[in-house]
């Protein structure tokens, strides 16, 4: 057995971590009391991944809930799978966060971390075989995105040789709370490429745009995003909750994904893309699919990947259909777009089928690609960081949580590093042998 443990914090957070569970629970057939309903024996095959087996047949997430102030939680726990929950492994307190990472990490979240680490230690304690961890968090707030990579931290120096996957929010100015988002977001990538092995990256300004240019809604709520994002939640875990081999462990994963340690930022694709409560009239045939799954329109990160390269990339379709069709698709994809993959990373696109379909479709099919047009993103976030900092705006919320200017200069320059990293390696060509070229030219910036 190679369990997995979940942890959601703040109110994203736990918003979509409630939506993963609920999505999770209606593939692997357990209703809302932990019991199972389902119909295959394939449902049960390694639910262990994700589930505690208690007594009474009852089937209950691994999973850890925090936040700095109640509301999220208390509502979660009132709606459709709050019951399903183990009630000890809701930790929170009462001061909030107020958007200021600088709380969630040094101060508010600092004093409430241990109680979270006694949680996850029970939980680790009770594995056969743990294989690591998933954190799913905002990093424009404070708690999620300060206490979150907190927590990260911690895990790391206790349990250094287990994996740590996060399911990551980034802001956006078009569903925005707060100006000092930018802030936020980078001093949690700051964190997060040093302490968290692989990153999903659900980028509200992508999510936004497909509900509202792709789904045609007008006035997209969390809802209508979330909904985006437990499919796609659903659709990267697939192969670590069935049987199959393509990427069935957090390490085997990485491996196939991360050609160099620091770039293990994914974008995540899904297709087909439906809106809440909507309904699929026609399944689409294994080319529309696979068409659908490379387009920049279905990617859930503002990024064009035509803008970079793919270093490497992973596809799982789910429902049944024919794995040679669909290896005939991923070829001819592969070979029409020859000069968007890395030529030196040979066969770096890799595809599986899953046969259980998400609950609602018969076909669907969801992407991770590591691709170096990635740096379109983290450039957004950070020329919106530089625009403040270089003024000291708004700074004292944080100083006065004791931080220094310091670290703020430091996960600037991290994340600017960052980007010069994709840079290099989307320049690279096979016969350089290190000899990297730099782009100066900086391309049309999407915001
Ligand atoms: P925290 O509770 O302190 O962690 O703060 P939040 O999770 O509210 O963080 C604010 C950021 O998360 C902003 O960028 C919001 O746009 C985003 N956000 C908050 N709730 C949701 C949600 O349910 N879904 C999505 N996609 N984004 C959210």
């Amino acid at each position: 057995m190679r369990e997995i443990l979940h942890i959601q914090g703040g109110q994203c957070g736990n918003q979509i971590g409630a939506k993963f569970w609920e999505v999770i629970c209606a593939e692997h057939g357990i209703d809302s009391t932990g019991r199972y309903q389902g119909d295959t024996d394939i449902q049960l095959e390694r639910i262990n991944v994700y589930y505690n087996e208690a007594s009474s047949q009852r089937y209950v997430p691994r999973a850890v809930l925090m936040d700095l102030e109640p509301g999220t939680m208390d509502s979660l726990r009132s709606g459709p799978y709050g019951q399903i929950f183990r009630p000890d492994n809701f930790v929170f307190g009462q001061s909030g966060a107020g958007n200021n990472w600088a709380k969630g990490h040094y101060t508010e979240g600092a004093e409430l971390i241990d109680s979270v680490l006694d949680v996850v230690r029970k939980e680790a304690e009770n594995c056969d075989c743990l294989q690591g961890f998933q954190v799913c968090h905002s990093l424009g707030g404070g708690t999620g995105s300060g206490m979150g990579t907190l927590l990260i931290s911690k895990i790391r120096e206790e349990y250094p040789d287990r994996m740590m996957l996060t399911f990551s929010v980034f802001p956006s100015p078009k569903v925005s709370d707060t100006v000092v988002e930018p802030y936020n977001a980078t001093l949690s990538v700051h964190q997060l490429v040093e302490n968290a092995d692989e990153c999903m990256v659900l980028d509200n300004e992508a999510l936004y745009d497909i509900c509202f240019r792709t789904l045609k809604l007008t006035t997209p709520s969390f809802g209508d995003l979330n909904h985006l994002i437990s499919a796609t939640m659903s659709g990267v875990t697939c192969c670590l909750r069935f049987p199959g081999q393509l990427n069935s462990d957090l390490r085997k994963l990485a491996v196939n994904l991360i050609p160099f340690p620091r770039l293990h930022f994914f974008m995540v694709g899904f297709a087909p893309l439906t809106s809440r409560g909507s309904q699929q009239y026609r399944a689409l045939s294994v080319p529309e699919l696979t068409q659908q799954m490379w387009d920049s329109k279905n990617m859930m990160c503002a990024a064009d990947p035509r803008h970079g390269r793919y270093l490497t990339a992973s596809a799982v379709f789910r429902g049944k259909m024919s794995t040679k069709e669909v290896d005939e698709q991923m070829i001819n994809v592969q070979n029409k777009n020859s000069s968007y993959f890395v030529e030196w990373i040979p066969n770096n696109v890799k595809s599986t089928v899953c046969d259980i379909p998400p609950t609602g479709l018969k076909m669907a099919s969801t992407f991770i690609g590591n691709s170096t047009s990635i740096q379109e993103m983290f450039r957004r976030v950070s020329e919106q960081f530089t625009a403040m900092f270089r003024r000291k705006a708004f700074l004292h919320w944080y100083t006065g949580e004791g931080m220094d200017e310091m670290e703020f200069t430091e996960a600037e320059s991290n994340m600017n590093d960052l980007v010069s990293e994709y840079q290099q390696y989307q320049d690279a060509t096979a016969d350089e042998e290190g000899d990297y070229f730099e782009d100066e030219e900086e391309e049309g910036q999407e915001m």
